[in-house]
């Protein structure tokens, strides 16, 4: 059940921190480690018990999702008090309980395209983090060009079948729904693709996990033969699932924005200016000895500075109702950049340090920074390539033609 905000800000400021200090586990207040990520799901192991109880918690608030309507089971709260709950969760500097692509992309799209029953059905489980959502968008010939997609649905009166395979497909293997874009009419592009859901467990559904050269990965291929599903999981009308699909990149992007991006480092890395001082030495007023890494790191602390408060401004903003619009291409885009620039900085401050991949003699921090950089290089593909979002940013924020 939804938790009885009171209307008082100052109250329910008060109630928030009462139940926190009651509820969130002493572990769960600590930096996260990598290997106590959450995702949820059927296959979730829990590293650690009280991560799961946070999730549990969390998720019976309606706190996972503290602005979904209550009756789907959210937190039903408006947006002052959702705001009061992330300062009362970062001051006591609580773990997310979940990381979701339910909650992060799929939800908000159902929310706004869903029927009452479909919402009823899936809302639940994603602020629960009881089901845990995969994204069949990318197929072979379409990545950038996802129009393109080919993955063939047939109307076979009482059910829907599906032949075609996607590619890339972070977490095929461990999520047990796929959110998933096909192709209903073959005769014209944009307008023939519609949006389903299904489970991954379903007949004929396969997800082959792809090994790349810097060892295993989360990514699958994953192809589907004479799958069978139900009629009532098809998302919005026949043929308009492109309206969909470009929603939900909207949201993507967003979150990958706001933070939800792979190859940051993890826990126990050091800010880059730390690792120079340390590798590189200082000067005789402590300053990072070599000027131009220095020039190139205060550069960076700037951008991250100014980029940060854009993120928290569009935040408020997206909060006080504005759309979430193309702005995430800007933000997604400056974001792969941030990433990635730091990234460098880390690998290049650590020095014959930051060459480690594996081995005692590198120290765990540095290992994490030389993967963190080889994950980085997916910044700017993820959720649609720098390129993309440069059109998109091109055509529809700055109004710009075509190129002919
Ligand atoms: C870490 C990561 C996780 C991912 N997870 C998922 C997932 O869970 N589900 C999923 O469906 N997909 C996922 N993807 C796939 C991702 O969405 C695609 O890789 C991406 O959309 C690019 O498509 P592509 O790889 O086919 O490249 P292509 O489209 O072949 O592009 C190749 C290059 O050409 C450029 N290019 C293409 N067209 C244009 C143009 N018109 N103008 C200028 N330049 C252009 C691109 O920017 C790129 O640099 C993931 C990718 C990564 C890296």
């Amino acid at each position: 059940m939804a938790f009885d905000a009171p209307e008082d800000l100052d109250e329910f400021r008060t109630s928030v921190r009462d139940w926190l200090e009651e509820n969130c586990p002493p572990s769960m207040r600590t930096p996260l480690k990598d290997d106590e990520i959450v995702w949820g799901g059927t296959r979730e192991k829990f590293k650690n018990p009280e991560s799961k109880l946070w999730l549990e918690r969390m998720g019976e608030q309606g706190w996972t999702a503290p602005e979904w309507p209550a009756k789907y089971g959210g937190g039903g709260l408006n947006k002052a008090q959702a705001r009061i709950l992330q300062q009362e969760l970062r001051k006591i500097r609580a773990r997310p309980a979940l990381f979701s692509f339910g909650l992060w992309m799929f939800g908000p799209a159902l929310l706004e395209f869903g029927n009452e029953e479909q919402k009823k059905r899936y809302i639940p489980d994603i602020v629960k983090g009881k089901t845990r959502w995969c994204q069949g968008y990318s197929e072979p010939g379409a990545g950038s060009d996802l129009a393109g997609l080919q993955t063939k649905c047939e109307d076979k009166g009482d059910h829907w079948l599906i032949n075609g395979q996607k590619v890339w497909t972070s977490y095929a293997d461990q999520a047990d729904w796929i959110f998933c874009l096909v192709r209903t009419d073959k005769t014209v592009k944009h307008e023939g693709i519609s949006f389903l859901v299904f489970d991954m467990e379903t007949e004929g559904v396969e997800a082959r996990p792809i090994k790349l050269i810097s060892g295993s990965s989360p990514f699958c291929e994953t192809f589907f033969t004479d799958v069978k599903v139900p009629k009532d999981q098809l998302v919005g009308e026949l043929n308009a699932g492109w309206t969909i699909a470009k929603r939900l990149l909207q949201f993507e992007r967003s979150s990958i924005s706001a933070g939800g991006f792979g190859g940051t480092g993890g826990s126990g890395i050091l800010p880059p200016q730390e690792y120079a001082k340390q590798h590189v030495g200082v000067d005789e007023s402590g300053r990072v000895a070599d000027g131009d890494l220095r020039a190139r790191i205060t550069e960076h602390l700037m951008y991250s500075k100014a980029f940060g408060l854009t993120v928290q401004r569009s935040t408020e903003e997206a909060k006080a109702g504005q759309e979430v619009g193309h702005t995430a291409s800007i933000m997604k885009y400056a974001a792969a950049k941030m990433n990635q620039d730091k990234c460098e900085l880390l690998v290049e401050a650590l020095g014959t340090d930051g060459l480690g991949w594996d081995g005692d003699g590198f120290a765990d921090d540095a290992k994490k920074a030389t993967r963190g950089w080889l994950r980085s290089k997916g910044n700017s593909i993820e959720g649609g390539t720098s390129e993309i979002n440069l059109n998109v940013v091109a055509k529809r924020v700055l109004g710009l033609r075509e190129h002919q």
